[in-house]
C-alpha cells in the first residue's frame, strides 16, 4: 500500500470506536470524493486544533480569541446552580434534554487507582473559588453511576468543602449503576436530573 494512504489509515484506525476496517472506508472515501471534501476537513481540522481549547473557567472547549465559553459568558446561567461532570459529551447530553440552565464545570475524568487518574490529573484547581465567587447555591453532581463516579464525588465534595448557603446534590436512581450519561435517553436522564436528591 501507498506509504501516505497507510499513515492516513492508522491516524484514522487510532480515533475511538474507529479501527482499521473503518479507517480504511473514510480514507477511500476522501481520497475518492471529488467535491473537495478532504481538503474541507483538512483545515475544518487544522483550524479547530489551533483555536479551539478548554474554557479557563470551566473546561469546556471554546475558539480561543471569546475568553470564556458561551455557558460562562452567559449571564442568564448565572442561577446559582453549577453541574459537575466528567467530560464535555456530558454537557452536550444534559444540554440536549434543556432540564438544566446553569452553569457546568467538567472534570476532565474521574479519579481511578486502576487508570492511574490522581486528583492532580482533575480540573478542580479553581472550584472552590467559582463556588464562592459565582454565588453556587447548588452544586449537582451528574457523573457516572460507578465506584470511580462516586470516589471522584466524594473527593470534589471535601475539595470544595463547607461553603455557607451551597448544598449538593446527585442525580436519581434512574442513572443505572456503572452507567455514563450518554446511554442514557433523553426521558431518563430528564426524570433523574429532575428528582435529583440532597446529600
Ligand atoms: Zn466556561
Amino acid at each position: 500500500m501507498n506509504s501516505k494512504i497507510e499513515r492516513l489509515i492508522k491516524q484514522f484506525a487510532r480515533l475511538p470506536r474507529l479501527g482499521a476496517r473503518a479507517g480504511q472506508r473514510i480514507v477511500l472515501s476522501l481520497l475518492q470524493d471529488k467535491t473537495g471534501r478532504a481538503e474541507s476537513l483538512a483545515n475544518a481540522l487544522m483550524d479547530a486544533a489551533a483555536t479551539i481549547r478548554p474554557c479557563p473557567c470551566c473546561g469546556v472547549l471554546t475558539d480561543i480569541d471569546s475568553g470564556a465559553c458561551e455557558f460562562c459568558r452567559d449571564a442568564s446561567r448565572a442561577n446559582g446552580q453549577l453541574c459537575i461532570v466528567r467530560d464535555l459529551s456530558d454537557v452536550w447530553v444534559l444540554e440536549k434534554t434543556a432540564i438544566f440552565h446553569g452553569r457546568y464545570h467538567i472534570l476532565g475524568g474521574l479519579l481511578s487507582g486502576a487508570a492511574g487518574t490522581m486528583p492532580d490529573d482533575l480540573n478542580i484547581a479553581n472550584l472552590s473559588e467559582r463556588v464562592k465567587n459565582e454565588n453556587i447555591t447548588e452544586v449537582i453532581f451528574a457523573l457516572p453511576n460507578t465506584v470511580e463516579g462516586k470516589t471522584t464525588q466524594h473527593y470534589v465534595m471535601s475539595v470544595i468543602g463547607t461553603v455557607p448557603n451551597v448544598r449538593f446534590s446527585e442525580l436519581a436512581s434512574g442513572v443505572p449503576l456503572g452507567g455514563d450519561l450518554d446511554y442514557l435517553d433523553d426521558g431518563t436522564l430528564s426524570l433523574a436530573f429532575g428528582a435529583r436528591r440532597e446529600i
